[in-house]
């Protein structure tokens, strides 16, 4: 690979180019701001057996189990702050090259940094809100509830199952998400990927579309991924220090 500099400069040039361009974002870029440890060993993941949506709807019992895990996810989600990478992010749209950015990450951390227009793909973690009349709630109320182990909660209008804003394993995605998400990708000149190893779909195929569409692609991502072939710049370096240096470069007037 070509050293870290020249790449740099490529992908800062390519940058200066577009005037709106969108990132695509995967768990990797949270991993800085401290939410990378649930899926090693031991972690949360491990311990927790995945509830599916059908589950969900049918047992108390796959609800209390699900709700037991949320109850340790939901302080470790509150307690992380932005980092480098979506602080850089929030400025890039502020100098107008990013029009957006779709996320695959429930964390919220892309609005806290600053950034407008947020696509999330697999929804939010932030809220919950009742299936049956769609009343909703910050997911700090909710947490509390939790805290004093009601571990079924349902709605005070209309008694219906409540569920935190995200997409449950064999839930539909959000259809108009996704829609907006490979609309903006084909208009946008330039896809800038970062922390996401590209391999779930259909999610996945959004920095693809946007390539056929004549979109460059810059990527930045600890491991290699199914779609490196297509993009004119690699990074394998960290997402936080990488995309300070790059916003810096885009920023200066000379080079
Ligand atoms: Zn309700």
């Amino acid at each position: 690979m070509e050293r870290f500099e020249p790449r740099l400069r490529r992908a800062a040039e390519m940058l200066k180019q577009v005037r709106s361009g969108i990132a695509f974002t995967g768990a990797g870029i949270s991993t800085e701001s401290g939410l990378a440890d649930f899926r090693s060993p031991g972690g949360l993941w491990e311990r927790y057996r995945i509830v599916t949506y059908r589950e969900f709807l049918a047992s108390a019992e796959a609800r209390a189990e699900y709700w037991q895990m949320r109850r340790e996810l939901i302080p470790a989600l509150l307690k992380a702050a932005p980092n480098a990478a979506h602080r850089a992010l929030a400025e890039l749209e502020t100098k107008g090259r990013l029009a957006a950015v779709i996320t695959q990450n429930i964390d919220g951390l892309h609005q806290l940094a600053g950034n407008t227009r947020v696509i999330e793909l697999h929804g939010t973690n932030r809220s919950a809100s009742c299936l049956s009349c769609g009343r909703s709630w910050p997911i700090e109320d909710i947490q509390q509830r939790l805290e004093a182990d009601d571990l079924d909660p349902h709605c005070e209008s209309c008694n219906g199952l409540i569920k935190p804003d995200t997409v449950s394993f064999g839930q539909a995605m959000p259809e108009q998400a996704m829609a907006e998400a490979f609309a903006l990708a084909e208009q946008s000149g330039l896809l800038l990927m970062i922390g996401s190893s590209l391999e779930v779909q259909p999610a996945a195929s959004i920095p693809a579309a946007a390539h056929q569409a004549g979109a460059r692609l810059i990527f930045i991502n600890r491991t290699a991924t199914p779609l490196d072939s297509i993009a004119e710049v690699i990074f394998r370096e960290a997402a936080g220090k990488t995309m300070e240096l790059l916003t810096k470069l885009v920023s200066s007037p000379c080079q």
